[in-house]
């Protein structure tokens, strides 16, 4: 459809970018990314009265992106030049030639397109040297500016070599080390930085990746608040192996906020957490949840993994806890295996009792209403929790 429509409209169209490159290394890549070399906004809203997606489309950047009914995303750019007003801004677009378009994206391996007009269809566009960067396994800048003008390339650059296992040229590398030094990390707001580190969070080696940001100098420019990355690290590592267990046990996985989890071992671990507080954005909410983490943390885990614990005072201890907060409680706990069975015991078992008995029943035994109601009512339950009750009568 999109080359058909693209020939009507007479404007050349491309794929480009990740999944060109992706097609090239044999990796499934299902994000569409099409440039037009005319009025992408016009092909969009056209190519979408076919496809009958969701389209939203975005006039200032003049590009647009579909959902088709069968999920597949489609991300439409018009081909665009651009201009950085200085450095580290958005940038400002003018449509452009495919080519322009290709240079200004970050590196070698994302360059390379295919054209899809029907009288050149298949036909692979290199202009920088892509395919064989692809083929050596090489991750590549296209300009010495590139990291000055976009610093959050950098992190884009470690995140691929670590996916796709490359290696970043040595060029690149000391290009990235000098504009690190040359401190243009503070020119970038907060929110693109943490946009990039959920990502790492996400990826398989997000502590890798971590590492290299260190061995760059940017971890200590974007929290100076952390003084052990070590430990950072060594948290990461087990909140992924936490987080597949948390998903192994509990039925329900689907709600876990895994940001807000990597969010409390980065509060946790630094030394003015305040700081760090506005900077992830956490709400009022999750910051006391972190606030009474570190608070009480430690002597929750210690009565938790006592030997003779009731499971109402586990109940109880943890009932407040958000399942991030436990999943965080067993990557700090040193008896972990006993923490974690607890925790399971509290998330499989004990959560979901319920007791069934009302202030009605109560008052067909004659019970007057008052306090009395509440105090038995609890009794109850905790007699129920702690096993002691096993049927309504
Ligand atoms: P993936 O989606 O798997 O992470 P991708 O290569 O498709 O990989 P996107 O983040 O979807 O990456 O970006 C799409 C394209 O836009 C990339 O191929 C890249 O060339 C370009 N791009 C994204 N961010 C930047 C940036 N900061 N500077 C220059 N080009 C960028």
């Amino acid at each position: 459809h999109g080359s058909n429509l693209a020939d009507k409209l007479g404007y050349r169209i491309f794929l480009v970018g990740g999944i060109v490159r992706d097609l090239i290394l044999n990796i499934n890549n299902y994000d569409i990314d099409l440039v037009i070399e005319g009025d992408g906004l016009e092909f969009a809203r056209e190519l979408n009265e076919i496809l009958n997606g969701e389209i939203n489309t975005y006039d200032q950047f003049k590009t647009a992106s579909i959902v088709t009914k069968d999920g597949i995303k489609i991300d439409i750019a018009t081909a665009r030049r651009e201009f950085y007003e200085f450095p580290a801004a958005l940038p400002q677009v003018e449509q452009s030639s495919i080519k322009f378009d290709l240079y200004r994206r970050d590196f070698t391996i994302n360059t390379l397109a295919i054209s899809l007009n029907r009288d050149t269809f298949g036909i692979l566009l290199d202009f920088f040297g892509g395919e064989k960067d692809i083929i050596d396994r090489k991750i590549k800048i296209l300009y010495n500016l590139s990291f000055i003008e976009d610093p959050i390339r950098i992190f884009r650059a470690v995140r691929f070599k670590h996916r796709l296992g490359f290696k970043i040229d040595d060029n690149t590398w000391e290009l990235a080390r000098n504009a690190v030094k040359s401190d243009v990390m503070h020119e970038i707001s907060f929110q693109r930085i943490k946009e990039e580190l959920y990502i790492i969070f996400d990826e398989v080696n997000t502590v890798d990746i971590l590492n290299d940001l260190k061995k760059l100098g940017i971890l200590k420019e974007i929290f100076p608040e952390i003084s052990s990355w070590d430990k950072v690290f060594s948290m990461i590592a087990q909140c992924k192996k936490g987080i597949e267990w948390y998903k192994s046990i509990s039925k329900t996985s689907e709600k876990l906020n895994n940001r807000f989890l990597y969010s409390i071992i980065f509060c946790y671990l630094s030394e003015s957490d305040e700081d760090l507080y506005k900077k992830f954005g956490l709400s009022k909410n999750q910051r006391e949840i972190i606030r009474f983490i570190r608070i009480k943390g430690r002597e929750i885990i210690g009565k938790v993994t006592q030997d003779d614990i009731k499971p109402f005072e586990l109940f109880s201890l943890l009932k407040d806890i958000p399942d991030e907060g436990l999943i965080f409680l067993t990557i700090l706990s040193k008896k972990k295996r006993q923490m974690k069975n607890r925790v399971k015991q509290f998330i499989t078992e004990l959560r979901s009792i319920r007791i069934y008995i009302t202030g009605k029943d109560l008052e067909e035994l004659g019970v007057k209403p008052g306090p009395l109601y509440k105090e038995i009512i609890n009794k109850i339950y905790r007699e129920k929790i702690n096993g002691k009750i096993k049927t309504r009568e």
